[in-house]
């Protein structure tokens, strides 16, 4: 059984899993191609317009499927953690973008929710697994595996390998796309449009000495390349970069630990516990807080991480996208950002390893 498995949101946070879940049960997962401006425009059509970019994204690769697999599988995604949520955007799937599936596809989805505890998850992939005609003792193999892949993948990011080296593994072990698409061409795909050249990267300042720069942001923005403008190679041209999953889930929630009330969205927690840690990092030279119109969490977390920065006295910067965004605005801002820390006037950080943060 070939089922095919969406590029975009869930994708970038669990695919491995996922990918452990389904290889346990022998079936093939079969991920969409990067996203592209066929996959972007499909997703605008299907796609309601007050949503946010990634559900635009996730719609667009969902029509983007062939009917030569058996089913296409969307997850509800309710909690990862205790006592918090996911966004409500999130919470809305798979209904909210039914509409994009090619007709006749079969729709596979189950409810993961954390907050109900292990026995409650293993319950619902279980009803997963008969559905697709596995047995209770074949899904508990297929769910330990699940749980070991994607502790594998949090302790590959947190010891420094990169996104796009990490998924690779995963890829190769379950997905069909690896073998004709390989995943080390997610963070440079272009196959048309102005939307991120590469070329754009030359157009930034030069300069020997290169500052440290935390980008934070949702994983299916930080890492989804064509929705980004490829923000990741042209930062990375100038910068040295690290990302909310270098920083331990303890640091989090050591750096939260003076709100006020705790946050009610696990992704604003950990985008939130993230930041904070590095602004108060001496070897941040600034914090970049990548967003997208339409996010309800976001408005408030990066107004809280503004406040720190500036308590802090730490360089910040929001970056907000939609589709509409263009490649020369998004240059100009981040020119700006890293003049403004040079000017700064100590000049950037030294450059020895951050503390319990690998830059990459
Ligand atoms: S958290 Fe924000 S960006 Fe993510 S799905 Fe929800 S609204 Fe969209």
């Amino acid at each position: 059984m070939k089922i095919g498995f969406p590029r975009a949101i869930f994708y970038f946070d669990t695919f491995p899993f996922w990918a452990g879940y389904f290889e346990a049960l022998g079936i093939e997962l079969q991920v969409s191609l990067p996203t592209n401006r066929a996959i972007l425009e499909k997703g605008l059509k299907k796609a309601s317009d007050d949503t946010c970019l990634p559900i635009k994204i996730l719609s667009g690769h969902l029509a983007s499927f062939s009917p030569d697999i058996e089913a296409v599988f969307l997850p509800r995604m309710v909690s990862i953690e205790e006592k918090t949520y996911l966004c409500p955007k999130i919470l809305g799937l798979p209904e909210s973008v039914l509409a994009a599936v090619p007709d006749g596809l079969r729709v596979l989805t189950v409810t993961v929710n954390w907050r109900e505890g292990k026995a409650q998850v293993q319950k619902s992939l279980e009803k997963l697994g008969a559905e697709l005609n596995k047995s209770k003792s074949e899904v508990r193999v297929a769910f330990a595996r699940a749980q070991e892949y994607q502790r594998e993948y949090e302790e590959m990011r947190r010891a420094g390998r990169t996104f796009v080296e990490s998924m690779e593994h995963f890829e190769s072990l379950s997905s069909s796309a690896a073998k004709t698409q390989p995943t080390a061409q997610l963070e440079i795909a272009r196959d048309d449009s102005v939307r991120g050249s590469e070329e754009g990267s030359t157009r930034l300042p030069h300069s020997e000495r290169r500052p440290t720069i935390a980008l934070i942001g949702h994983p299916y923005l930080t890492y989804e390349s064509y929705g980004n403008l490829n923000l990741l190679a042209k930062l990375k041209a100038k910068a040295k970069l690290v990302f909310m999953e270098n920083v331990e889930q303890v640091q989090i929630e050591d750096n939260l630990k003076d709100l006020r009330k705790p946050l009610f969205w696990s992704q604003g927690k950990r985008l939130l516990g993230a930041g904070h840690s590095y602004a108060a990092n001496t070897y941040v030279d600034g914090v970049i807080y990548l967003s997208c119109f339409g996010c309800g969490t976001d408005s408030m977390t990066q107004d809280m991480l503004a406040r720190r920065a500036r308590a802090n006295h730490k360089p910040y910067m929001v970056l907000t996208l939609d589709e509409h965004s263009g490649e020369a605005g998004l240059i100009t801002r981040v020119e700006a950002f890293l003049d403004m820390i040079e000017r700064k006037g100590n000049g950037f950080a030294p450059h020895v390893r951050v503390k319990d943060a690998k830059s990459q």
